[in-house]
């Protein structure tokens, strides 16, 4: 071993311990869930984006031991190397009809996704303009591309800022393509981009939209088909991401748009050129995901009631949940170190939610992010509630 390579990662690692950016994750003994057993503790977990609780719906676990008695386990090669199962096009395909899109590309992450999409639809003569608080796989993805995106250079604009995305529009017209990116729903502050403005924006200055759904797949539109069936644009939005790793509760990304965005993907994507495909059991899980999402409004149903009724007991209490409108809901502490403290006492009471402070959000705007889900009981955001109070008189 080299021992300055490993020097440096230790003060590298100090470094991030004395600035409170150090993370190690707690080890989880039970499968996913409302409430869970966790560093052999029992808590309510308001940290899983599990929103829909298919993680451990009995169908879906069907539909992946079903599939590995027929498929095995791997994929065994990238799909246009080593082929692609019928199962992973009857997914795209699947996909495709629920996003009411021609055409559905699936990738191994959410993440995968936007580093796979983002730089295959830009060339040097094209910019992109990104919203500030986008989440930190389309930076990424955004980064590997060859466009111009810098905040320095004002592509960047103020967090659902209409008036200066306008100006920026304005300003950019010398360039070939111009690409809008957003989240549909923002993940610390769980509040929703004013897509319709958005996509109204682009079409008055010929730019296309892309907008990353990882937080409203499930949870926003039709059967949970996300912001762009939320808001009825459909056919008026370029690029859709989703996930299939929150609320379809396994694992994955995808594109979806045009069938010729798909053809481009299949053959710019270095993701889907490079990367090995999802094992066939988690297209089949996916498929079983999406036959529950379409045919039981009852998850669903679940989630919302349960996110209106934590966030109106919330405000009751006093809590300020910082104009959150989907099942996100950050709690406002202020304070960073505050903000940790209250993290402890609440795992002390037996709930595990986790305080998000600067860098991440904004100093002096530090919060426990909270997430209710279909998963929780009454009686588990009932107990979150009395723990949130009694935390709060320990902090
Ligand atoms: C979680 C998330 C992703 C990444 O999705 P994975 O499927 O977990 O890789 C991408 N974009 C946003 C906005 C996210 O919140």
């Amino acid at each position: 071993m080299n021992q300055g390579f490993q020097a440096w990662l230790g003060a590298s690692l100090d470094d991030l311990k004395t600035k409170n950016l150090y993370k190690t994750p707690r080890i989880l003994e039970s499968p996913a869930g409302g409430r869970v057993r966790m560093n052999g503790k029992e808590v309510v977990n308001l940290s899983s984006n599990n929103y829909l609780g298919l993680a451990n719906h009995p169908k879906v676990r069907e539909a992946a031991v079903a599939a590995v008695e027929r498929w095995g386990v791997g994929a065994g090669a990238v799909r246009w190397i080593g082929g692609t199962t019928t199962v992973h096009d009857e997914l795209e395909q699947r996909l495709a009809q629920f996003k009411n899109v021609e055409a559905v590309l699936v990738f191994t992450g959410g993440f995968t996704a936007n580093s796979g999409c983002i730089p295959a639809v830009v060339t040097a003569e094209d910019v992109i303009i990104s919203d500030e608080l986008n989440h930190a796989s389309i930076i990424d993805g955004v980064r590997l591309g060859a466009a111009r995106y810098k905040k320095s250079d004002g592509f960047v604009y103020a967090h659902k800022d209409m008036d200066h995305l306008e100006r920026i529009l304005r300003e950019t017209q010398g360039f070939q393509k111009r690409m809008i990116i957003t989240d549909g729903v923002f993940s610390m502050d769980g509040d929703i981009a004013p897509l319709p403005a958005i996509v109204e924006l682009a079409e008055k200055y010929d730019a296309f939209v892309m907008v990353d759904d990882a937080h409203a797949s499930g949870v926003l539109g039709k059967n949970g088909a996300g912001s762009t069936s939320h808001f009825n644009l459909y056919g008026r939005v370029d690029i859709q991401l989703g996930t299939l790793s929150k609320a379809l509760g396994v694992i994955g990304g995808y594109i979806a748009g045009s069938g010729l965005l798909k053809d481009w993907l299949i053959n710019r994507g270095r993701p889907y050129l490079f990367s090995t495909a999802h094992p066939p059991m988690v297209a089949a899980a996916l498929i079983a995901a999406l036959d529950v999402m379409e045919t039981d409004p009852e998850p669903m149903r679940r989630l919302w009631a349960n996110t209106k009724w934590w966030k109106e007991a919330l405000a009751a209490e006093g809590f300020d949940t910082m104009g959150s409108e989907t099942p996100i809901t950050p709690v406002f502490v202020g304070d960073e170190g505050k903000a940790q403290t209250f993290e402890r006492a609440l795992w002390d009471e037996g709930v595990y939610a986790l305080s998000i402070v600067y860098p991440t959000v904004a100093l002096g705007k530090a919060r426990i992010r909270t997430m209710p889900s279909a998963a929780h009981t009454e009686e588990d955001l009932a107990f979150a509630l009395e723990a949130f109070g009694r935390a709060r008189e320990r902090v």
